[in-house]
């Protein structure tokens, strides 16, 4: 009897590589690898349907590794070009080179904005074996003349439909005319829109197709909660809060998605605020911040992440216990991206959506995509004693007994704009003893993580350093960037 093909060593990976796979810990190939690794190394197109977590990444890393290690690099001319439709991703790439690469000394470029030419020029004049780049920022390179494309033998085109959503796709068509017919091109994408499909149909050729999972499954292993809420901001963060707390131990660490960056600035004001241990991400931070972000995430230096669809799609972060939607997101796709960063690996998740009479249609459409029923957490919105949208908030209900509400401050009369302004007031005037103490008043509220990192080191932990250091950047009104609001110094 012949034995399955399941490892490794039955693809055609080099030694090297098939080192580095074993001393990183991989037992079998997934099922994308599996799929997608010998045609690889046969030179033959591929268009790969698969969402992240699926060890997409390394389907591609592993046997352009093993194919790089004949020939070298020459200056200017890169012989492997991935295209990224975000800077997170790109670099999180550059990290799958480095840990997979570590048998090899090949040199791999990273050219994403927000960080400067000149470094990246050095780079691209040593050669580069392997070029990873945001569209935007290769193009640059490229009109500066700085770059040549015709040495590229491979280009791997990632995330395509988050190419699309961002926009990128005359980029990404333009890109691939510099590049000479004769490529080899490796081309992933969650869904197949018509735009995506019109893409492969002109830029692969005779591509084998692999697909892993249909675009609008999300994990089984995600427990999946709708939780209805008032339309105000005031109310969605009570309801958020309720839910933190309710989660107690199961909650390690969260991303909370918001649709808008004001937002975010606003809900990771209000965290800190309530004393979480808490960070904030999107696409307007410089890069900095956000990889420092990102990796005090990885790291559990921070247990909630307030972030934009930027880091809802891609990011390879191990073991988040559970999503937030804050918002729900207006398309139905990226629901299942959001909550896709939580259940991964076969670990179990939870994702819970905060709903206002406004989102009816698009849990509808969430619905109809995943093919799926919703439960909700608490009942419905029907059951909300009133909708409170535009009126004062339901005493009777759990929620307002929130901290926000505990403050003294006359709820009935105030809009979303004077509690803002409310906020903000006596933040200003209270002292930070003050601040402990409503925090203090509050024990339900506490959150292990949040305190667990206090107590740590409270020069790395963002929520105490804010709580101590209240630094309001001068001339932004209620609109302060978040990113102003964070430490970077790590
Ligand atoms: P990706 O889909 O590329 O974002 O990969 C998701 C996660 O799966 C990453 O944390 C990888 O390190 C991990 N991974 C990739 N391949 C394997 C494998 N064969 N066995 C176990 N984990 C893997």
């Amino acid at each position: 009897m012949i034995a399955p093909l399941t490892s490794f060593s039955d693809l055609g990976l080099s030694e090297k590589v098939l080192e580095a796979v074993k001393s990183v810990g991989y037992e079998e190939p997934t099922p994308i690898q599996l799929g997608a690794i010998p045609h690889v190394l046969k030179h033959e197109d591929v268009l790969g349907i698969a969402q992240t977590g699926t060890g997409k990444t390394a389907s591609f890393v592993l046997p352009m590794l093993t194919l790089l290690e004949k020939g070298r690099a020459r200056a200017r001319m890169p012989r492997t070009l991935i295209l990224e439709p975000t800077r997170e991703l790109a670099a999180q790439v550059k990290e799958n080179f480095d840990q997979y690469g570590a048998n090899h000394h090949l040199s791999v470029a990273l050219l994403i904005g927000g960080v400067s030419f000149d470094d990246q020029d050095r780079k691209l004049d040593r050669g580069a074996d392997v070029l990873i780049a945001t569209p935007g920022r290769l193009l640059d390179h490229f009109e500066r003349g700085k770059l040549l494309l015709t040495g590229v033998e491979i280009l791997v085109i990632d995330e395509a439909d988050r190419m699309l959503d961002m926009g990128f796709i005359p980029d990404i068509e333009r890109i691939c005319k510099l590049i000479p017919f004769t490529r080899q091109t490796l081309f992933f994408s969650a869904t197949m829109a018509p735009e995506i499909t019109k893409l492969t149909e002109q830029f692969l050729h005779n591509p084998v197709r692999i697909e892993i999972a249909k675009a609008s499954s999300t994990a089984t292993t995600i427990t999946q909660k709708l939780v209805a809420s008032g339309r105000k901001s005031w109310e969605k963060r009570a309801v958020l809060r309720d839910l933190i707390h309710n989660e107690g131990n199961e909650l390690k660490n969260a991303i909370i998605f918001c649709n808008r960056k004001k937002d975010i600035s606003e809900l990771f004001r209000s965290l800190v605020r309530h004393n979480f241990s808490v960070g904030a991400l999107h696409g307007d931070m410089d890069q900095r911040s956000r990889m420092t972000m990102l990796a005090n995430f990885k790291e559990g230096k921070i247990a909630l992440l307030v972030a934009s669809d930027v880091a809802a799609r891609g990011l390879d972060i191990p073991d988040v216990s559970h999503v937030f939607n804050y918002d729900v997101p207006t398309h139905a796709e990226d629901y299942v991206h959001r909550i896709g960063r939580t259940g991964r690996a076969g670990k179990s998740g939870k994702a819970f959506t905060i709903v206002t009479t406004a989102d009816k249609k698009y849990v509808d459409a969430i619905e109809k995509m995943s093919d799926q029923k919703i439960d909700w957490y608490n009942g419905d919105l029907a059951s909300l004693k009133q909708d409170t949208s535009e009126e004062e908030p339901n005493r009777n209900d759990k929620r307002s007994k929130s901290a926000e509400s505990k403050t003294g401050r006359n709820a009935k009369k105030r809009t979303d704009k004077a509690e803002q302004k409310q906020e903000s007031k006596s933040r200003e005037k209270l002292p930070v003893e003050k601040v402990e103490k409503t925090k203090d008043a509050e024990p339900s509220l506490k959150h292990a993580s949040a305190t667990d990192v206090r107590s740590n080191d409270s020069s790395k932990n963002y929520a105490g350093k804010l709580s101590k250091e209240p630094a309001s950047p001068k001339g932004f009104g209620n609109d302060i960037p978040a990113f102003m609001l964070i430490d970077t110094r790590g």
